[in-house]
This record gives C-alpha cells, structure tokens and sequence, in this order.
C-alpha cells in the first residue's frame, strides 16, 4: 500500500531480493529465450541487466543498445527511436546507473509503442528522487518500472516491480513467484514498508531536493577545478566524472580517494576504451553525506579534497604527508557530522 501511494500506481510486488532479480522478473513475465531487448549501453551508464554479455540478460536474450550522444554524453531520442525502428525489440529498457541526466519516458513509450514493444522503465538509482517530486516519473508511462529499495529510497537492499495494468501484474507476480524466487525475505519485505514510511514523510522530499542540490554543487565544484564532468552536470544525485583528460584511471583514482577516506567507484564513461576492471572515470554520489546532514558548504569542501587528491597524483606531487593531511581533513568533516542512528 505505501509503494503504491508513494508511486501512484495500482500495483505493487515489493518481493524481489534485488533489483537484478526485479528486473530478471519482467524478462520472465514478457520475454521467451532469444528474443531481442533493447537498452542502454553501459559505458553510455546503462546497467549489467539491461542486455550487457556478461549478464544473464544478455545470454540468453538477443541484446541491443543504444548509447549517449558522443558531443552532448545525453540519450539522443532520435537514435534511440531509428534502432527501435531497424531492430523491432520486444522490450526496450530506459534506466541507468551512471547517467546523471532526465530521461524522456513518454517519448520511450511512444517509440515502444510504435514497434510493438514492452516499456520497462529502470528507476533503481533515482527512485527516492521520483517519489520525492525532484525527478520526473516514468510510472504513468512505462508498462512496467523496476526499482531498488537501497539506492536513493535509502531503504534495504531489494527490488520493487510496479504497474498499472491487473494482466501485466498477475504475470508479474507468477513471474516472481514461483518463477524466480519461492519464499519470501519478509524481513527486507518489513524493512521496505519503513523505508517507504519515511519516504511518505514531508522530511523526504526536503532530502531530496538537498540531494540533487548537493550534487550539482560537488560536480559544479569539480568541474571549475578542471574536471571533467559527463554531460557537463547532473539532475540528479550522482554525477561521473571523465579523467582522461587527466590522463588517470578511474582504478587510480578509486584507490587514491579511498586513501583519503573519501568512497567512490570507478565507472565507464562515454566511449571509454580501458578494460571494464579499470576503466577512465569515477561516479560520485551526494546521498549518503546529505543523510548525515552536510550541505553546500560540505560539498565544496568534498569537491576541493577531491581536486587536492587527484590533482597530486597526476602532477606526481603526491606524498605521504600530503595524504595524511587531506586524510585529517575527511575524518575533521565527518566526525561534524556523525552518522545519524
Ligand atoms: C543497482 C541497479 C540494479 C541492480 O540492483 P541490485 O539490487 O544490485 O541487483 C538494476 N538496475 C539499475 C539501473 C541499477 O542501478
């Protein structure tokens, strides 16, 4: 009930474990072995789900994708409509993990319409901003949307499938159960009813646009301090980060950073050619740090930590007392502000 208020749609299955098993519940529902789906390229910041070879999503399905714009790093809908077009999928798939911008969920319906294709909107990373009101909701226009429960919704780690239709849910449910999982993880099941609580509380929708407004604060910050940041911004509450004008591996700069205390994750980013293990980028993210009550203010001091760190290692400049000091730095700002429970 509180993940169809929150949402706004007529149907909720709140059982599957994670989002991969959320998602692998729609391919069941919808999908036989060898059909075609259509998604988002993950060095474009698409997810492993969405088709990618190395995923059960794309072994057993015929997997094709569309990219980002090589000037804009943004979906061009117009390529995204001639694939459709040319390839016919039978699902086409809009979410990402690493694409920090709005996406065009009604235009995606209307190309899946065209084509006779299932929508399935992915909303894993952004969907406490969409319950929020700060980003734009694909619900009204997916067939079907598949969310985590861990990621801005800040609850446990688990999957949601939402929809709207009374067919398309009855085979979503057979789908989970007993297609993909039998017994149910209640204990997740208890612990996403008080996730969503608290995400129907006013106080949620004020994090959220802190988060999102924390964002664009640290990758503004980063970008004047000469970084690369994809699509030149964020509307949301992660942002990456291309370091190949740096000339550092998103591996360096993911050690280097988790020296200083600062957690970040080494990512593809657009038209990336190292290996998947290194990559040329980072994704950062403003959720965690805003939960624990920083604002503006922290967030420039993160962004400038970052630059000292990053700047060190590629200047060659970097030595032990250096680290040590932004070290000190880190652990200064987050014993401000301790963690909330
Ligand atoms: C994180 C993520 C998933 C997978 O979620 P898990 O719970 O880790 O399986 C699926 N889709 C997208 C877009 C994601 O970002």
């Amino acid at each position: 009930a509180r993940a169809k208020a929150l949402f706004g749609c007529a149907h909720a299955n709140v059982q599957p474990h994670s989002g991969s098993q959320a998602n692998q519940g729609v391919y069941l529902a919808f999908l036989e072995p060898g059909d075609k789906i259509m998604g988002l390229d993950l060095r474009s910041g698409g997810h492993l789900t969405h088709g990618s070879r190395v995923s059960v999503s794309g072994k057993w399905f015929q997997s094709i994708s569309y990219e980002v714009d090589a000037r804009s790093q943004r979906i061009d809908m117009d390529q995204v409509r001639r694939i459709a077009l040319k390839e016919r999928p039978r699902l086409i798939i809009a979410g990402g993990s690493a694409y920090s911008r709005q996406m065009d969920w009604a235009e995606f319906r209307r190309i899946a319409d065209r084509v006779g294709a299932i929508f399935m909107a992915d909303i894993a990373h952004v969907a406490g901003l969409v319950v929020a009101g700060v980003f734009p909701s694909p619900v009204e226009h997916a067939h079907v949307t598949t969310t985590t429960t861990h990621k801005t919704l800040r609850g446990p780690r688990g999957g949601m499938i939402l929809s709207a239709d009374a067919e398309i849910a009855r085979r979503i449910d057979a789908a989970v159960f007993p297609g993909l999982q039998s017994g149910p993880l209640m204990h997740v099941v208890a612990a996403k009813a008080v996730a969503l609580g608290e995400a129907l509380k006013p106080a949620f929708r004020t994090y959220a646009r802190a988060v999102v407004d924390n964002a664009r604060v640290l990758c503004d910050r980063l970008s004047q301090g000469g970084l690369s940041v994809v699509s030149a911004g964020t509307d949301c509450h992660l942002g990456v980060i291309d370091l190949r004008p740096w000339e550092l591996t998103g591996k360096a700069a993911e050690t280097a950073l988790e020296q200083i205390g600062i957690t970040v994750n080494k990512n593809a980013v657009p038209g990336d050619g190292a290996r998947p293990l290194v990559t040329s980028g980072i994704r950062v993210g403003s959720a965690a740090c805003t939960t624990r009550g920083m604002g503006a203010d922290e967030f420039r001091e993160i962004g400038d930590m970052i630059l000292a760190t990053l700047g060190g290692i590629r200047s060659g400049t970097m030595n032990a007392r250096t680290l040590k000091s932004i070290h000190e730095g880190v652990s200064d700002l987050t014993g401000r502000f301790p963690l909330p429970y």
